[in-house]
């Protein structure tokens, strides 16, 4: 769609975001050129949405706008970075002005409210898909990765997880939720909260962090792996809300994926940090789950110890 291509980029995808002193040249040449500040290193990341893989293709388009920036800020948060540029690439059945308009609308509010400008992309034509590439910045070598985990380190998680998975099972009606937790959960999937406010923290304290993209059983065994380290982690430790306690179903915060939450180890001397961030962060509390071990991987269950050695996440390719 070569002539409606240049047309989309101009009405739909020009201006948007904040336009910082930082981009020197954004949408509209053959790629975009910004500054890098004095003693930044560049941390990238890129993640696609596929329609009836990612989410179902009837999906709110506002939400699947919101939801492609908000994973990508997820990546981010879990390596501290501070997001600071995004490029987009849209993959779309046709010319529809309805939904463009809808996504495009609210992916400029979210990139408004994240103040984060889109600096390029690309548009073709084919099956529903959106990837989005960020950028981020972050003072030199203060990045955490996945690789420094130590035994002995807390294993902590923020926020509540499960919340995106039952949201999931209500929508597609395999599951019915009280309704104040109907609604709960749907935000929960459709809008993650990337839990940027967490960069500054993990810089100082973590030796370890991810974000929870395909449930914590799966991700944190990434980190695991990672660190050469095993992990014992308490079931009745981890934070879900009071329905998943009650029904025991806890499988919704182990294994169901898109809580965009992070996991972070951290030695435990820190340990009294956890108390002063969650009296002034009281919306995305951290909470110890268990601690980094020198091998095997187990889940304290009462008096049972489950073994998660052979963990895994959502898988696309099973
Ligand atoms: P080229 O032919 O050099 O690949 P394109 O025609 O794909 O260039 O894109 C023209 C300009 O529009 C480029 O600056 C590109 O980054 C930008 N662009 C294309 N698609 C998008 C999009 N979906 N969102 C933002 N910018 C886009
Ligand atoms: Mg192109």
């Amino acid at each position: 769609m070569a002539h409606d291509e240049f047309a989309i980029i101009e009405q739909y995808f020009t201006a948007i975001g904040d336009s910082s002193d930082d981009v020197l040249l954004a949408v509209g040449d053959d790629a975009a050129v910004v500054e890098l500040a004095p003693g930044q290193q560049l941390v990238i990341s890129m993640d696609t949405l596929v329609g009836g893989v990612h989410f179902p293709v009837d999906t709110n388009p506002a939400d699947i706008a919101y939801k492609s920036l908000a994973v990508n800020l997820s990546d981010l948060a879990a390596m501290a970075a501070s997001p600071a540029w995004f490029l987009l690439s849209l993959t779309l059945p046709g010319n529809d002005s309805r939904w463009l308009s809808a996504f495009a609308s609210s992916l400029r509010q979210t990139a408004d409210d994240f103040k984060l400008p889109l600096i390029g992309g690309d548009t073709c034509r084919g099956e529903l898909s959106i990837t989005v590439q960020i950028a981020g910045t972050v003072p030199a070598g203060q990045y955490v990765t996945r690789q420094h985990a130590k035994p002995g380190d807390l294993i902590l998680v923020s926020g509540e997880l499960g919340n995106a998975g039952l949201g999931l099972a209500l929508k597609q009606g395999r599951l019915d939720l009280p309704q104040d937790l109907q609604t709960h959960c749907l935000l929960a999937l459709n809008r993650p909260q990337p839990r940027l406010e967490l960069i500054p923290f993990l810089r100082e304290f973590a030796s370890a962090a991810i974000d929870i993209s395909d449930g914590l059983q799966g991700d944190l065994a990434h980190v695991l792996k990672a660190s050469h380290c095993g992990a014992m982690i308490s079931r009745d430790s981890i934070p879900v809300n009071s329905w998943i306690r009650q029904q025991q179903a806890y499988q919704y915060a182990l294994g169901a994926g898109d809580d965009y939450e992070i996991c972070c180890c951290l030695p435990a001397r820190h340990r009294g940090e956890i108390e002063n961030w969650n009296l002034e962060h009281p919306a995305c509390r951290l909470t110890v789950i268990g601690e980094i071990t020198e091998s095997g991987y187990f889940l304290r269950q009462g008096e049972d110890l489950v073994d998660l050695g052979n963990a895994q996440g959502y898988q696309h390719f099973d």
